[in-house]
């Protein structure tokens, strides 16, 4: 973070919103509704807030003047003078990102705007060791943060996505059923004292959901969920522009809708759920089952690949089982967009037609397009995502410090 005439200032920070003067919501609105629309004019911004335009040019001036936002262009017009547009300056500070999954972890340190400025990743190792993987994590980390050439001082914070559940409240890891390894690790703790930066920990499909909303497939949407159609599935819910996290931060299981009260049983304990039918993990069980053989999921796609009958019918129906739960999705929320990733999506060239078709045949008539999409930041959506928890922290209550330090000054 750069040094401002008014006082050098952090993300982490605690705020007392009722001791807050009333000019840095107006501030804090007018930022929020330029990072919501990606860039807009001061008459736009008037329209949007319902501010007069001269409370809208006056503290459009404190915002610039505090280097949080910056001149981008020019409105098109063909007459008259053309309007400046103002746009988040996302040079401002830097986020860091951690995202493990079973596969890697990687880390990274990017700007306001969500673009990775430095990042590394390790292969995990099978089976892993707790210690062993906390102390490679922290490392990474540590390497990624050094080597970015950024100033600690700039880097707001740490985002960590990790296999869920979680409990972000605790920043504890809960018990992943594909990463056992982190059973019970209180990993936002152990991040915050290692690198010395304020952490915040969410599960991966939370993190990608983040990541997709603002910089990828949902970009410009406040409703959405993100579908992870991997070894397990999972989901992560944004409602009104912010993670939906619920009672438990439980929100977004669609792996867990049950869709046959007979069928196999899961990981969760229950039976008949999405994810016992048509995780990766349950494909590569049928796959074996049928063929005789044992099989990884890797080897079921490639087998795919070829053509290989069986491999194409199981996920086939798994993308079919999938979109089921997808058009209840729908019927439920009516989401604008829903963005699928993760191994079965990315590596399956037919799996999102045929989730769309099943979802399609299941949800309500009549419905505009709910669209089923993509993920657009593919293998870096989660560390992108985890470095906008910290971005999102900074936007909520940080900027709240940084107005007060200034009025202050
Ligand atoms: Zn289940």
């Amino acid at each position: 973070m750069r040094e401002s005439k008014r006082g050098k200032t952090r993300g982490g920070l605690r705020i007392q919103p009722e001791n807050v003067p009333s000019g840095c919501f107006t501030r804090k609105t007018l930022l929020d509704t330029i990072r919501r629309n990606g860039r807009a004019s001061r008459t736009q911004l008037a329209e949007l807030t319902g501010l007069t335009f001269m409370a809208v040019k006056r503290n459009m001036e404190e915002l610039l003047d505090l280097g949080l936002i910056r001149e981008d262009g020019t409105e098109p017009s063909s007459v008259g003078r053309k309007s400046v547009l103002y746009a988040v300056n996302e040079s401002f500070a830097c986020t860091a990102g951690i995202y493990i999954n079973m596969y890697e972890t990687r880390a990274a340190v990017m700007d306001l705007g969500g673009t990775i400025l430095y990042s590394k990743r390790m292969a995990m190792d099978q089976p892993c060791n707790q210690a062993e993987l906390i102390d490679r994590v922290i490392r990474l980390a540590q390497e990624t943060l050094e080597e970015s050439g950024q100033p600690r001082e700039r880097i707001l914070g740490v985002g960590i996505g990790v296999p869920g559940p979680v409990d972000p409240g605790r920043g504890l890891v809960l018990s992943p059923p594909n990463l056992t390894c982190l059973q019970y690790v209180p990993l936002r703790g152990i991040v915050e004292q290692a690198l010395g930066l304020p952490a915040f920990l969410q599960k991966d499909a939370n993190v990608i959901a983040l990541g997709e909303l603002r910089h990828g497939a949902a970009r410009g949407h406040a409703d959405m969920m993100y579908i992870y159609a991997d070894v397990g599935i999972g989901g992560g819910l944004v409602l009104n522009g912010s993670l939906y996290l619920g009672l438990n931060a439980g929100a977004g299981e669609i792996g867990h809708i049950t869709l046959d009260q007979d069928g196999p049983v899961c990981n969760c304990a229950s039976t008949g759920c999405v994810e016992a039918i048509a995780s990766g993990l349950a494909v590569t069980r049928r796959y074996n089952r049928e063929k005789g053989c044992s099989a990884s999921i890797e080897d079921v796609l490639q087998a795919a690949a070829q053509n290989d009958t069986c491999a194409v019918m199981c996920l086939n129906d798994s993308a079919r089982t999938l979109g089921i739960a997808v058009g209840s999705l729908i019927n439920l929320l009516d989401l604008p967009v829903i963005v699928i990733g993760g191994l079965l999506a990315e590596r399956y060239e037919p799996y999102l037609a045929l989730v769309r078709q099943s979802a399609t045949e299941k949800k309500l008539k009549g419905y505009r397009s709910n669209r089923i999409l993509p993920s657009a930041l593919a293998n870096n959506a989660g560390v992108i995502g985890a470095g906008e928890l910290v971005a999102d922290h900074f936007f909520k209550t940080g900027v709240l410090e940084l107005f007060q330090s200034g009025a202050a000054s």
